[in-house]
């Protein structure tokens, strides 16, 4: 037997409880992994509160991602007692996830830990920081520089937007952190903000094309922030989308694409090529700081999960939320 979280829908619709299970219902795949510390993400709140539909097989054990140690593989790539890290894959959402002591998954899902970070830190990274990396890549591929101007962090008090923030400044971009917080501008300094800015500037929509700021952006909030972002993004800037905090909707006229060249970059981590993965996690290790890593970290036990998930619907979760899974 192993404790984890369990999601079951029953006609009263969707439950979830921290229980006990059996080894023998693990799916089979060919890799068994003891779990040390898994996360809480956004998606991995929306599942748990049952508030989207991200579960698509019950019963479920919830958790987007999970770092631990390999026990039992039936492929030559790992080998037990090798410590691995799984970022999406649709694990926590058709397939049973980290939020238990427990996983079997897919070898090919799998990455070897990071050497930079142990089990704990991959986890306070987790998919949003992992995310967060995905979409520097994505500027830097689209030939954004430090020289070029500012970089606008939305949603930046938040987990992709924390990394994002504590990546960019220690390349050496000056970044301006939106947030509805304005009371964490000293946490935001403290990962490297030049300048913070209050999210209620960009809430309302705004002109389709407005005066040129940004030289790039990392949008984790979607909806009108992101159309004024656009409209605010200098000739050739890039944007790059990851997330929905604020909606999933996208009011906006193509007007910054087609009269400044500017380029909205999707960005997608859980289907994300494997070398992008391992290539996301390699810069991880080289770009952020863990002084700024611990600072963005708050740690949980298995058993306050459910207490815990409701927040980040609120946005009142400040940074990253890693979940050991032996308490
Ligand atoms: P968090 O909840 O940690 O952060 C989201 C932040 O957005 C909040 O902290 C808050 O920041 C801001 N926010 C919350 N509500 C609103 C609102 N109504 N309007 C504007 N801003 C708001 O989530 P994550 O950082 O884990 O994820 C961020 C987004 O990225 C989510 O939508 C998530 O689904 C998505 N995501 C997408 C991935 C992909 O593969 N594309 C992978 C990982 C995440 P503040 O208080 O500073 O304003």
């Amino acid at each position: 037997m192993f404790k984890g979280l369990l999601i079951d829908k029953g006609d009263d619709g969707q439950t979830v409880a921290l229980q006990d299970i059996d080894e023998g219902a693990l799916p089979d795949f060919d890799v068994v992994v003891d779990v040390a510390y898994s996360t809480l993400n956004y998606k991995d709140a929306l599942a748990l509160t049952g508030k989207s539909p991200i579960v698509r097989s019950y019963p479920l054990v919830p958790g987007i991602d999970f770092a631990g140690t390999v026990v039992k593989s039936e492929t030559e790539e790992f080998e037990p007692g090798q410590q691995v890290v799984l970022n999406g894959w649709g694990v926590g959402e058709s397939y049973w996830g980290g939020l238990a002591e427990k996983a079997c998954v897919k070898g090919e899902w799998l990455v070897p830990l990071p050497s930079a970070f142990d089990a704990r830190q991959a986890m306070a990274i987790g998919t949003a920081g992992y995310t967060a990396m995905l979409c520097v890549l994505a500027l830097e591929r689209h030939g954004v520089r430090p020289d070029h101007g500012e970089i606008i962090v939305t949603g930046a008090s938040g987990g992709v937007g924390s990394v994002a923030v504590a990546v960019l400044a220690k390349l050496g971009y000056q970044v301006v952190a939106l947030t509805g917080r304005t009371s964490e501008e000293a946490y935001l300094k403290g990962l490297g903000a030049s300048a913070i800015m209050d999210r209620a500037e960009l809430a309302e929509p705004g002109r389709p094309l407005a005066k040129e700021r940004w030289a790039g952006a990392v949008d984790t909030v979607g909806s009108t922030i992101l159309a004024n972002v656009c409209a605010q993004t200098k000739y050739n800037g890039v944007v790059t989308a990851c997330g929905l905090a604020a909606g999933f909707d996208l009011p906006a006229t193509v007007m910054p694409f087609i009269l400044r060249g500017v380029t909205l970059a999707g960005v997608e981590s859980v289907m994300c090529a494997r070398e992008r993965r391992l290539e996301a996690w390699q810069r991880l290790g080289e770009d952020l700081e863990i002084e700024k890593l611990e600072a963005i970290t708050t740690e949980i036990g298995l058993s306050d999960v459910l207490a815990t998930a409701p927040d980040f619907l609120t946005g009142a979760v400040r940074g990253r939320v890693v979940v050991d899974v032996t308490r």
